[in-house]
């Protein structure tokens, strides 16, 4: 900015004797100021509101309003503004009660012209520094701002061990936080061996999930922010040649794409929807890249945290998911089924005379005959299907949208497996979830029931609940 600049001020006069106007209006222009004039104090503080004016040369004695509320109305509306009080004699003590409310200084009618155009001076000198000060204090203010919205998110991820729960926290911090004008739409990617796959998403169509599902690294605009481990922005997706995974119909938007790193390592991307134009400056730009590398460390610990869950939730000697598995997952599958009403069964299996192939054979072989059976089951199942194991020599298998009858045919078709293999026999029962069931445990009571009844009827063979 030139010296001439940094001089021209932007000066509001309001006063009701229409030739004085005119007058300082003349001087200031030839000093190099834009002017504004006003008749009475209603206009002049519309004109206040309107206009970022520097100074404003306030008559007391205007016909509509007293001249004191007019300088505070001023005040109020332009913090960084000046006022200077003219007066006539008579006022002589409201112009004296103005510059204790703020006003820059008075000045007695009629006035030296000169003298006028030095209160000028140094008031527009006072003003300047003011505003250096507001805009240096909400320059800190926006740092704050930033190192606010980098505490939140590092809490809310750190506290959030799974993956889904970790982009919406991102996201709603982000939201709330309110310097990015992101939309609560978005999406996670991980690193997965040579790919990437979408791990997490928030307010994207079914359309826009299987769009993205068969992004690759170095595809899109995810795969080629994950392949360059760099930020991407793009203003306007719509027109970005980048972004070749379009959904068509889908609103104006654009992206900014903030690359997961832990350690270096790319561990994914972090993909947020933008109101089509906005643009990141460097402050945004450095703190994004902060943002991603705290969610790479979360991800990289709910990796690990996942890791340890699932030894603690497995069992050793068969591979499978344990009995504490199943509590949490019964309770997700019931959960679903009775939202949408889908059909749910499961079978309880148990050994049948296990102790004595233990007694005749010694408990290692009966070891690796429980594993054998494991296995058998494994093979026997979907893979949308979930085996534990309940017990001792008892397994428990989830069958998801499955009814009672198809239950029981998987269930004819694990005891003939079992029986070809000629060294053990097993019992069945088999039941299905309704929804007047009390609660997860009777569906698991029902079976179980039925497998007594299978045992008592003389084993090796499928009973269903009734
Ligand atoms: P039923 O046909 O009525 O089920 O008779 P069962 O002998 O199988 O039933 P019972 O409940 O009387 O005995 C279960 C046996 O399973 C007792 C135990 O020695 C054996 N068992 C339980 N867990 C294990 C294990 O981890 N390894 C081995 N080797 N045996 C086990
Ligand atoms: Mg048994
Ligand atoms: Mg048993």
């Amino acid at each position: 900015m030139g010296a001439e600049n940094m001089e021209r001020a932007s000066i509001l006069i309001i006063d009701d004797d229409a030739s004085l106007r005119r007058t300082l209006t003349d001087i200031l222009r030839v000093k190099g100021h834009d002017t504004l004039a006003a008749g009475n104090g209603a206009e002049g503080i519309a004109l206040v509101k309107d206009n970022p004016v520097d100074l404003v040369l306030i008559d007391l004695g205007l016909p509509d309003l007293p001249g004191i509320d007019v300088l505070n109305r001023v005040k109020s509306e332009r913090p960084a503004a000046e006022a200077i009080i003219l007066t006539g004699n008579a006022t002589l003590d409201s112009a004296i009660e103005a510059t204790n409310r703020g006003a820059f200084s008075y000045l007695l009618k009629p006035y030296d012209i000169e003298q006028l155009l030095s209160h000028i001076g140094r008031a527009l000198e006072k003003q300047r520094e003011k505003e250096r000060i507001i805009r240096r204090s909400a320059e800190m203010e926006k740092v704050n701002a930033e190192l606010k919205v980098l505490y939140d998110v590092s809490r809310s991820v750190s506290k959030t061990i799974d993956l889904d729960g970790l982009l919406s926290e991102t996201l709603r911090s982000l939201a709330e936080i309110g310097i990015f004008r992101f939309e609560l739409k978005g999406a996670i990617f991980l690193a997965e061996g040579e790919s990437i796959r979408l791990a997490a998403f928030i307010g994207l169509s079914e359309t826009a999930v299987e769009t993205c599902e068969k992004v690759g690294p170095g595809e899109c605009l995810c795969g080629i922010a994950y392949a360059q481990g760099d930020i991407l922005i793009s203003t306007n997706s719509g027109d970005d040649h980048r972004h070749s995974k379009c959904i068509p119909g889908v609103p104006p938007h654009g992206h900014v794409i903030v690359p997961l790193k832990a350690a270096d390592k790319v561990a994914g991307v972090l993909d947020l929807y933008t109101p089509p134009g906005t643009e990141f400056d460097e402050s945004a730009l450095k703190m994004l890249s902060s943002i991603g590398s705290q969610i790479g460390i979360a991800i990289d610990n709910a990796r690990l945290y996942e890791e340890t869950k699932s030894s603690a939730l497995r069992d050793p000697l068969t591979g499978l998911s344990n009995r504490r598995f199943l509590e949490i997952q019964l309770e997700k599958i019931v959960g679903t089924a009775n939202r949408y009403g889908n059909r749910l069964s499961v079978i309880m299996l148990d050994i049948d005379h296990f102790k004595r192939y233990n007694d005749t054979h010694g408990h290692i072989e009966g070891d690796r005959l429980l594993a054998k059976i494991a296995a058998i089951l494994s093979r026997e199942m979907r893979s949308a299907d979930y085996l534990f194991r309940y017990g001792g020599e008892e397994f428990l298998v989830i069958l998801p949208e499955t009814d009672l009858t198809k239950a029981c045919a998987v269930a004819e078709r694990v005891r003939k497996a079992v029986e070809a293999e000629g060294e053990v026999t097993i019992s069945l029962g088999v039941a299905s979830y309704r929804t007047t069931m009390q609660d997860k445990e009777s569906l698991v009571r029902e079976a179980d029931e039925a497998l007594y009844r299978a045992k008592e009827r003389g084993r090796n063979r499928v009973e269903r609940a009734d």
